[in-house]
């Protein structure tokens, strides 16, 4: 029996019983009205109420002292009212009712033994009253998202959008870095025409409901479904004890790093190429060899110091290639010891040709106008080897006090240390809807995953354009999970490419819809314009387009800043 019930019918019987008071010391003129009265007053009032085993004294003072409101409010007011007379609270009127009083608190005392009594005659031969079923908290499913670059950011911020702040779900963000960096204008930076905060979004004010945490991956136990973070380390201070992170889903979006081929004095003397802090370091380096250059007396020495090497002819090192030509010869007139013809900006490509994801057309135009702005290229060359100042070539040695490599990447290495089904690339293979074979609730996507188009069967290139349109795919595929739905598989069709060459200079192919590989390219300073006017759009954040066009704007009118930005490594 549902033990309101129990306790209404308790509390009925035990005030007829007491009401019986009422009835025969009038209290109430009409013994029928006290007989109802009284019941529906121990029906209703014994309801709230738990009783501890035995406890009569308690009961008896509760409901005894429960007599005198009731008095006043019946006795006092309802029945004069009822009769239509007005409260009779003054003490011509108290006096008189003061029989009926008495015969409330007897009511009151009696009520609340009865009501104990029954109770314990109940509990020992029905059982104690039935608890009610413990409310539990709906258990709430975490999605943890691991990497916070293009991928991993749209998920999230995905995610916030499609579950409208559920409660049900919590959604965690874990990044080494708290930025959103916007890899297409990195050469930018690296080439002095931007600020380096200025294309990089902090990831926690961008976030609303998702949480943010800052901190390395460095593990993860699948069958525990948790995983470890250590503190980014702060110079001067003791490391923080490693954390676990639980989740329900998990997002692999751990992005990519450079693939140095087992050549390990190369890994040793390049410069790598893939976040803010190369872009910071390779420009502040550029702008040291410019220093070192200007105090040599030896013009080998200073020639060495003068070649600027970068490996991989794909659009990283092609960008990067352009942005050092431009500044390198900006800056020159600061340098009145250092001669033009000394300076050397050199592209090693291992192909026939540069940026094999361009149409020939488009890669040969981009070739000839980094020629002729005085960019050497090393094509079909190989970089085998590097020592200090000297890049070993397959058609010779470089004497280079500079080289930088952006001629392979590959899918983070915290992938190999789980046992997913890789390519040969390392990245995880997945099904077309993002989730990890033989994994359920673990995702990947972006730069670490092997995805293949749900549609067209076409593998999907590492790239920004890609991550992003995955990122929003799989926050709708993990809203499918969570509500027990079989998830969507992905299709995008590419929008195109484009590529900066330098010097105002671009190359922009953009795909036709609906035309299966048609194209309409563009190059020179209308392309240029295109790439401009494209990036700046989809850089996120209104104060950042803000800051990015007044740096490109401020290029215009002023000479290349040759100050060097602190690098506290
Ligand atoms: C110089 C350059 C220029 C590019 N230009 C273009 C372009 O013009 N157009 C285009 O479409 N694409 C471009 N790309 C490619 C594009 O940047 C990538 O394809 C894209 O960033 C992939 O997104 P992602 O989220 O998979 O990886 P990423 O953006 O690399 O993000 C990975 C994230 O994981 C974090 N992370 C890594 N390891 C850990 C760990 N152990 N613990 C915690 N966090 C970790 C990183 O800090 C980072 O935030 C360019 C790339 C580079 C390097």
């Amino acid at each position: 029996m549902n033990r309101f019930y129990r306790r209404a019918v308790i509390g009925s019987v035990a005030g007829l019983f007491a009401s019986m008071v009422l009835a025969l010391t009038g209290t109430l003129s009409h013994p029928w009205a006290a007989l109802a009265l009284g019941t529906a007053i121990g029906a209703i009032g014994s309801v709230p109420f738990r009783r501890r085993r035995g406890a009569y004294v308690d009961s008896l003072m509760t409901a005894g002292s429960l007599g005198v409101p009731l008095w006043a409010l019946f006795s006092l007011v309802l029945f004069p009212a009822i009769l239509g007379r007005s409260p009779q609270w003054d003490a011509a009127g108290m006096r008189a009712h003061f029989p009926g009083l008495v015969g409330w608190v007897c009511y009151g005392v009696l009520l609340g033994l009865l009501t104990q009594a029954l109770e314990d005659l109940t509990t020992r031969t029905l059982g104690p009253e039935r608890e009610p079923e413990p409310e539990l908290p709906k258990k709430q499913r975490r999605v943890v998202i691991l990497g916070g670059g293009f991928a991993g950011m749209e998920t999230a911020a995905a995610l916030e959008n499609i579950l409208g702040g559920d409660p049900g779900v919590s959604i965690t963000l874990v990044s080494e870095t708290n930025a959103l960096l916007f890899t297409p204008m990195l050469a930018e930076v690296a080439g002095s025409s931007l600020e380096a905060s200025h294309i990089s979004t902090p990831l926690r004010t961008s976030l609303h409901s998702a949480a943010f945490v800052r901190g390395r991956v460095v593990a993860v136990d699948l069958p525990k479904r948790q995983i470890s973070l250590e503190s980014p380390a702060i110079p001067g201070m003791a490391p923080e004890p490693a954390r676990e992170l639980e989740f329900d889903h998990l997002v692999l979006a751990l992005g990519s790093v450079s693939n140095f081929f087992g050549l390990k004095n190369v890994e040793k003397q390049a410069f790598n190429f893939k976040n803010l802090l190369d872009s910071i370091r390779i420009r502040n380096h550029v702008i040291e060899m410019f220093e070192r250059a200007d105090r040599e007396k030896d013009s080998a020495a200073r020639r060495a110091l003068l070649t600027f090497v970068v490996a991989g002819g794909g659009f990283a090192g092609v960008e990067l290639a352009g942005a050092m030509n431009d500044f390198c010869r900006g800056i020159l007139a600061d340098y009145p010891n250092l001669r033009r013809d000394e300076l050397q900006i050199v592209l090693v490509h291992s192909r026939d040709g540069i940026l094999a994801e361009l149409s020939k057309s488009l890669g040969d135009y981009a070739l000839r106008s980094m020629v002729a702005r005085g960019v050497t290229f090393k094509l079909n060359t190989r970089l085998l080897d590097a020592r200090p100042g000297v890049v070993v070539l397959s058609d010779g040695d470089l004497l280079a006090e500079t080289l930088v490599w952006t001629a392979g990447v590959a899918p983070n290495p915290l992938l190999a240390t789980l046992p997913f089904e890789r390519d040969k690339r390392g990245a995880v293979i997945v099904e077309s809807t993002m989730a990890v074979p033989s994994y359920p609730g673990v995702w990947a996507l972006g730069d670490c995953a092997a995805l293949t188009d749900g549609k067209n069967g076409k593998p999907c290139p590492p790239t920004a354009q890609f991550a992003i349109r995955e990122g929003t795919q799989l926050a709708g595929n993990i809203k499918r999970a969570l509500a027990g739905l079989p998830p969507k598989p992905f299709h995008f069709d590419s929008l195109g490419v484009s590529c900066v060459v330098g010097h105002q200079t671009a190359c922009v192919e953009l795909a036709v819809p609906f035309t299966d590989g048609k194209s309409l390219r563009f190059s020179g300073l209308l392309a240029w314009l295109m790439w401009r006017g494209i990036y700046l759009s989809k850089l996120p954040g209104l104060e950042r387009k803000v800051r990015v066009l007044m740096d490109w704007t401020i290029e215009l009118f002023f000479p290349k800043d040759i100050v060097q930005t602190i690098d506290l490594t």
